[in-house]
């Protein structure tokens, strides 16, 4: 799929965990002492399976999580920019055309769940910021915030330029968020139990938090994987391919919620827009069999309720 967002790749290498120390999983590193790679979502180092030596992909049994170490497949991360040639090129359909609906899903949440006061709204990684111009349309009442690495300057929204593992965020603003949400962003940092527990910090008590993640157990994962298994690797390879660090099941990301002690209250799997699909390059005739395997994927998935994407809604204790 083709969504990342700006930002999360410098904030993978920047992370910092004053909590590190104290932690279960033990340094910033997925190996344990041994060498043997550790799940970050639950701990695990017995049962951590490899699946895909090349890609650097393995799963742990505990918690079925799927993951991708770098350092085990001697790759780099793809290195993509989060530039403004970034939104134009290679994913313009997708940008040109936001999930209005996870959108309107991720409002209704937090209005159904916090009632209709005044609301401090975090959105992290926010890239062109068009989920908070859509809350700003829709909800005068709250009061927008959003963090990122390469941010746009929005009007109306207090926009923070940096990396929220760090400093950037002052102590005492990351503070007393009603609700937090990271959308197409977990699935691209290297810790992401860090970084929920970061949130949990900036979340007041009785405070949401929403993340939309991939669904690796999602109708499209598993045709891929099955095609792979015939020799058919393209969509495999561009499922699995190293901007994405981690592919939740929904098992998976509600323990890496759980693990910070958040429970979900809400979760949904879906797609996205097929208007926002990016298509590859190829003849006319290519192009359209793609566009319309993907329909027919989308179709069938939002019916069974197994699509690509997974949306979780977690509330703090109070
Ligand atoms: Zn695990």
């Amino acid at each position: 799929m083709g969504r990342e967002r700006p930002g999360t790749a410098g904030q993978e290498r920047q992370i910092t965990d004053p909590g590190a120390g104290t932690s279960q999983i033990g340094e910033a590193s997925a190996f344990a002492g041994t060498g043997t790679p550790v799940c970050v979502v639950c701990g695990a180092v017995e049962g951590v399976r490899v699946l895909d030596p090349e890609q650097g992909l393995f799963r742990c049994a505990e918690c079925t999580h799927v993951f991708t170490l770098l350092a085990a497949a001697g790759q780099r991360s793809d290195g993509e920019g989060y530039e403004d040639e970034y939104y134009d090129a290679e994913h313009a359909n997708w940008f040109a055309h936001p999930n209005v609906a996870l959108f309107r899903l991720a409002h209704s949440q937090i209005r159904e769940r916090l009632g209709n006061g005044p609301l401090r709204v975090l959105d992290v990684g926010c890239g062109r910021g068009d989920f908070l111009q859509y809350l700003q349309r829709n909800d005068p009442k709250l009061e927008l915030w959003g963090v990122d690495l390469n941010p746009r300057p929005l009007p109306g929204i207090d926009i923070v330029c940096g990396d929220v593992m760090g400093h950037v965020m002052d102590e005492e603003l990351l503070r007393g968020f009603d609700a937090i949400t990271g959308l197409a962003l977990i699935e691209h940092l290297e810790r992401p139990d860090l970084f929920v527990r970061r949130v949990m910090e900036g979340l007041r008590p009785g405070g949401l938090v929403i993340m939309m993640t991939v669904n690796n157990d999602g109708l499209f994962y598993r045709v891929a994987r099955t095609l792979n298994g015939l020799g058919q690797s393209a969509a495999y390879r561009r499922l699995y391919s190293p901007h994405h660090l981690h592919h939740f099941t929904n098992q998976s990301l509600r323990r890496l919620m759980r693990s910070s002690g958040l429970e979900a209250v809400f979760q949904e799997n879906h797609n996205y827009p097929l208007r926002a699909v990016d298509v590859p390059e190829g003849s006319p005739a290519l192009r359209a069999a793609y566009t319309t395997v993907v329909w027919g994927l989308f179709s069938t998935s939002t019916l069974f309720r197994n699509g690509i994407l997974q949306t979780i809604v977690c509330r703090k204790s109070p």
